[in-house]
């Protein structure tokens, strides 16, 4: 028996009712958002849309790594995207997560330590979502007056508090 036993299942009861098939490669709202890879995170109800009209990139912590700044420079250049906001959350297991802790985990299950990955891990929260919209609007392929945002999503209430409202100059 399959491991995607179920998701499989979900796919064709999608496929039945498909009527996006006429939907436009380019994001409508000219928008990226960047955000954690937590379950609680539906990132396109949060804000009101719908497919077909945002990016959205996710990576655990909603860090601004090498690969998101490789898939912004695509969406911002070639694919229409004019402002970028980057969504970090309460309660982030990026915040909570030690290193040593992560590491010994990973060892203990697999007896290879994960010495060389770059876990961008959050210590302080203000810092690194400011670190976070910095790396996008100081970022030398994105053009000038491209608008990024930085926002907090509270997992237990829903609201999303803009942190940082910014221009790419
Ligand atoms: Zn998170």
């Amino acid at each position: 028996m399959s491991a995607f036993k179920d998701i499989v299942e979900g796919s064709q009861v999608y496929s039945e009712s498909f009527t996006n098939g006429s939907l436009s490669a380019l994001p409508q709202a000219r928008l990226a958002i960047v955000t954690c890879m937590d379950t609680r995170i539906n990132p396109l109800t949060i804000f009101g849309l719908d497919v077909g009209e945002a990016h959205v990139l996710r990576n655990a912590g909603a860090r601004i790594t090498p690969d998101v700044i490789r898939s912004l420079i695509k969406s911002i250049n070639q694919l229409e995207v004019e402002r970028v906001v980057v969504m970090h959350h309460t309660d982030c297991g990026a915040a909570k997560i030690k290193i040593d802790g992560l590491r010994s985990a990973v060892l203990n299950a697999t007896g290879s330590d994960p010495d060389g990955v770059e876990f961008h891990l959050i210590g302080d929260v203000d810092d690194a979502l400011a670190a976070d919209v910095e790396a996008i609007r100081s970022c030398p392929y994105f053009p000038v007056g491209t608008a990024v945002a930085g926002m907090l999503y509270d997992v237990h209430t829903g609201i999303v508090t803009m942190k940082h409202e910014t221009f790419v100059s």
